[in-house]
């Protein structure tokens, strides 16, 4: 893609093809739209942008970038922490503010019906409604739905209901050939030919762009309760981790946070949880636990069981707290990436290793951190195994060095580099370095069959040869 056209040409064309409402020079734009929330990440300004209203808005740029051989990025919420939607200087950005409806809500089939950039937060007030609910929950409600399938987006209920690819039924997209297909429907079965809705979520826009997803629904259960446990060590978390999680009381949430990422939390949200000072100092990791149910008396006794759990596994003290209590604490949790951000983190990394392994993880992190004279701290989705750390390291290279090692270690241990962040622009290098080569060169296939002009999200997954 070296001849590139005039970006002028580019934009002539498309503002004939949609009409000028929807184009505009990426230099009339707002830089917010260039960049997400990536830690140190630069905006990059595209040479068009495009707010399609229509799947066959969609197609006609697609079409027309690859008649020209123009890069296409797409563009959610842009709250992605891999640099993903960040556009090519020279590319199109097509922005999905404006196909931002929930289509249908279908309640005997517990399905939602979306286009791509409604958000989590307009999502779940719809679902709250009629009592059902849309179980994926990073970190921000402000993320849209597109950007949620495209990053296979977790958070912190994956550990009871699983990530987007499990919510995902079926999907509307635009290929980069410009045809558009569609894939699955309103049932959660079908041995039909090859998954193509599984192949695209997870892909980060590079095999095709989603105008349209099905959305499997769940009830929404009425009662909550939230534990907080503090252990003297990793290792009594990670033990009583799989415990609780084989006991059968289904924990809605199971979040490690370290003590000096706990310290920070509970000084930034200005909470006290009622954990005298001297716990707190003989911790070195706290474990949140949330078990919902649709009965109160039942949720009880759970909550007793797990309770029993973490004081048998050696918990420091046991804390069931009120409800109000409890949600300041989820709230303060998932202030993490803020807190890190403020107090100048240099990178987020949310490696996934198997759950029996987080303990040497995180001692084998601290050791190389130690050896490369930088910092990281934890906190994240322990019944998951997945791990977010925030790494402290300004020097680049040394950073680079640090990050490669670390992502070494998880893989021998049987993890992969990203959890549910995706591999974006940032983590691309790490990931090309581990993976097998015969699983790149099918990837690198499977991307040409979507998209054989090569022109969705260059730059990204694939490392640079
Ligand atoms: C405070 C905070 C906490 C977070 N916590 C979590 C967490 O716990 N778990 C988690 O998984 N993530 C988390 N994230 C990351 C982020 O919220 C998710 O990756 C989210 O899914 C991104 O959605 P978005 O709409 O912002 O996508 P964007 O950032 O806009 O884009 C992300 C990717 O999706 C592609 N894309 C967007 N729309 C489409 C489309 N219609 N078709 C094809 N491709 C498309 C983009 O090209 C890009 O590759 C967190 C982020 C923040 C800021």
């Amino acid at each position: 893609m070296s001849d590139r056209p005039d970006p002028g040409a580019v934009l002539d064309r498309l503002t004939a093809e949609l009409g000028a409402a929807s184009v505009r020079p990426g230099a009339d734009a707002s830089p917010d739209l260039f960049v997400d929330e990536t830690l140190k990440a630069k905006p990059v300004a595209p040479a068009v942008v495009v707010t399609p209203s229509s799947t066959a808005e969609v197609a006609a740029v697609v079409r027309l970038a690859a008649e020209l051989g123009v890069p296409v990025t797409a563009r959610g919420a842009g709250t992605g922490l891999s640099g993903a939607c960040i556009p090519e200087p020279d590319g199109i950005l097509v922005s999905f503010e404006r196909m931002a409806a929930l289509l249908e809500l279908d309640e005997a089939n517990q399905v939602a019906v979306v286009q791509p950039g409604l958000t989590l937060a307009e999502l779940d007030a719809a679902t709250a409604a009629v009592g059902l609910v849309y179980p994926v929950f990073p970190g921000t409600l402000a993320a849209s739905l597109g950007g949620n399938v495209a990053t296979n987006a977790g958070g912190m209920r994956a550990v009871k209901y699983g990530v987007t690819r499990n919510q995902v039924l079926g999907l509307e997209a635009v290929l980069g050939t410009g045809e558009v297909v569609h894939t699955g429907g309103r049932f959660v079965k079908s041995t039909s030919g090859y998954d193509l809705t599984q192949l695209i979520v997870g892909s980060e826009g590079t095999l095709a762009l989603v105008t349209e997803a099905t959305l499997r629904l769940h009830p929404r259960l009425a009662h909550t309760a939230s534990i907080l446990t503090p252990f003297a060590s990793v290792d009594e978390v990670a033990e009583v981790v799989p415990r609780i999680v084989a006991s059968g009381v289904q924990p809605m949430i199971l979040e490690y946070i370290d003590r000096a990422t706990m310290t920070g939390l509970l000084r930034m949200n200005e909470l006290t949880l009622g954990v005298p000072d001297d716990v707190m100092a003989a911790t070195e990791a706290h474990l949140i636990v949330v078990l919902e149910g649709r009965d109160a008396g039942r949720l009880e006794v759970d909550v007793a069981d797990v309770a029993t759990q973490l004081a048998e596994a050696g918990a420091h003290d046991v804390y069931v707290l009120p409800s109000g209590q409890g949600a300041d604490l989820l709230a303060a949790r998932e202030s993490a990436f803020w807190m890190v951000k403020a107090a100048g983190a240099d990178d987020v990394i949310d490696m996934v290793v198997p759950r029996s392994r987080i303990p040497e993880y995180l001692r084998g992190a601290q050791l190389l951190a130690r050896t490369h004279g930088s910092k990281v701290f934890g906190c994240g989705h322990a019944g998951d195994g997945n791990i977010h750390f925030s790494v402290y390291e300004p020097d680049t290279a040394r950073r680079s060095r640090l990050l490669s090692a670390i992502f070494a270690m998880g893989h021998d241990m049987g993890g992969a580099v990203s959890g549910e962040h995706g591999l974006g622009r940032t983590k691309k290098g790490y990931y090309g370095r581990l993976v097998e080569p015969a699983s790149l060169a099918l990837q690198r296939r499977i991307k040409a069959a979507f998209d054989p002009a090569g022109i969705l999200n260059p730059g990204c997954i694939f490392p640079d040869d």
